[in-house]
């Protein structure tokens, strides 16, 4: 796929083709976790491989510059492995089919995983290339970022000596990374009680919401199938209702696009109907712009049909609890513009036989502030007769102001590219944060090449971005990082 004379050029093209012939999605890296194991045995490097999978290369320095402190340069060997509809491929077992056309980098048929292999790529042609000058390297490659970062949760940092890390997971050239929010997720059970009984039952079905990453576009205005689901109810709360189903989301980290209610009402059919269809209507035209494509399916399920319901006091109860529940952006920055302080996520609700389950994401640039909505998502659920487990924590990781790297890396930027990069801090979890967690006074960076819509099937990356990438990632290594005093 990749002509010779560039990967001649360009040694990494050598190590992203033989990357996308080994099948590694997420949950399934054992076969690249030895990949690179090998590639250290060969060069005979030193290495460590976790039990996990995650391996650390150590690359000496290059010649002279033995005294300089070793930099760690970072990134996950798992990736999104999603295919077309009707792509015959086993991603389990059968590597990709990569393509070059107009200029970008593709996989036929599935997702390219340029999304984390070109940081693999990037760090096994710099330790292969003996007329690269460096100072020692530690390349740390995890499994599973794309899952929950288990890897970098997993990893023993002991081994590493390093303290500045380049984090080669950014997708997008001339913008640096320098912090991201923490986080932690949040489980509610709120249990209920049913009584079966004879009634009118009606559905409504939301649905074409725009949904979205519950980090980085969380302050987008969209719109979440659940809180509109709390909102119906709280309407229908006033026409004697009684909750049958509810089921909306799919992941806690995701804003949920749809929903459904099932529910039955004592209030004669017509009052009902004519409460759904006006507050649809109040509800389209509140979110006309926000949500264009909202979308409503309203049903008649039976009429005096026997069913079960939750009791009446448990129905009024959950539907409190949905309603009161915080969703969204909590707080902006007031130190960088534009950038989300604290925001939560109710991705998923679910009614089951024993009682309503919540999943709920919630980030924040401060721990504190992470906790306080935490507790008050405790508070609602406790409030409302449940219980709430928190787990699968990750701390954030703080921007640096006087960080030496970062002036390294703009300084060098200006030279090579004549223009300034973008700065920036994102309200989503990265590695980077977990990393800054185990290793004191870390100093990092995120950076990387273009790549174009990550996880999917038309992921691409770009050649001429992924080559002077490169080439900038080099002359970062070039010259020491001086740290002052
Ligand atoms: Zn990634």
């Amino acid at each position: 796929m990749i002509s010779e004379k560039r990967a001649k050029k360009y040694g990494f093209w050598k190590y992203f083709e033989e990357i996308a012939a080994i099948p590694h999605g997420s949950g399934n890296t054992k076969q690249i976790s030895n990949y690179l194991v090998d590639f250290a045995k060969e060069k005979g490097l030193k290495y460590v491989q976790e039990k996990c999978g995650n391996v650390i290369i150590f690359s000496p320095a290059s010649e002279g510059r033995e005294k300089e402190e070793s930099v760690i340069l970072q990134g996950h060997m798992d990736m999104v492995a999603v295919k077309e509809s009707g792509v015959e491929k086993d991603l389990e077992t059968e590597g990709l089919e990569l393509f070059m056309e107009k200029g970008f980098v593709g996989a036929r048929g599935t997702s390219l995983g340029g999304d984390d292999g070109i940081a693999l790529a990037y760090a096994l042609s710099i330790m292969a290339d003996p007329k690269a000058s460096h100072p020692a390297i530690e390349a740390v490659f995890t499994v599973n970022e794309e899952v929950g970062m288990d890897g970098a949760q997993a990893l023993d940092a002991s081994k590493l000596s390093g303290k500045t890390m380049i984090n080669l997971d950014n997708e997008k050239e001339g913008e640096l990374i320098v912090g991201c929010s923490g986080g932690a997720g949040i489980e509610c059970v709120i249990p209920v009680e049913w009584k079966s009984r004879t009634a009118n039952a009606y559905e409504i079905k939301v649905s074409g919401l725009k949904g979205g990453h519950s980090g980085t576009e969380i302050n987008e205005g969209r719109v979440s199938a659940i809180t509109i689901i709390a909102r119906f109810l709280a309407q229908l709360k006033l026409v004697r209702t009684r909750i049958i189903d509810i089921q909306a989301g799919e992941k806690d980290n995701a804003i949920a696009k749809s929903g459904m209610i099932k529910f039955i009402c004592s209030a004669p059919k017509s009052d009902v109907i004519e409460t759904v269809n006006f507050y649809a209507d109040v509800l389209k035209e509140e979110m006309a712009t926000r949500e264009p494509g909202l979308h409503f399916d309203f049903s008649v399920l039976g009429e005096g049909i026997e069913v079960t319901a939750l009791h009446k006091a448990d129905s009024e109860r959950i539907m409190d609890v949905l309603l009161a529940l915080p969703q969204g952006v909590r707080e902006m920055s007031a130190d960088i513009p534009g950038l989300v302080e604290t925001s939560d996520n109710i991705g998923i609700v679910s009614l089951k036989e024993d009682a309503l389950h919540v999943s709920a994401s919630v980030r924040s640039s401060h721990e504190s502030a992470r906790q306080a909505l935490c507790d008050k998502i405790i508070a609602v659920a406790s409030l409302g007769g449940g219980t709430c487990t928190q787990g699968k924590e990750y701390p954030g990781w703080e921007f640096e102001k006087d960080s030496p790297l970062l002036s390294h890396v703009v300084k060098n930027y200006k030279e090579f590219y004549g223009t300034e990069p973008v700065v920036k801090t994102i309200h989503a979890g990265l590695e980077c944060g977990i990393f800054a967690g185990k290793i004191k006074k870390l100093d990092c960076i995120s950076m990387g090449p273009d790549v174009n819509d990550i996880h999917t099937v038309n992921e691409r990356l770009s050649v001429a971005s992924a080559e002077k990438t490169y080439d900038f990632l080099l002359k970062l290594l070039e010259s020491e990082i001086i740290k002052e005093k």
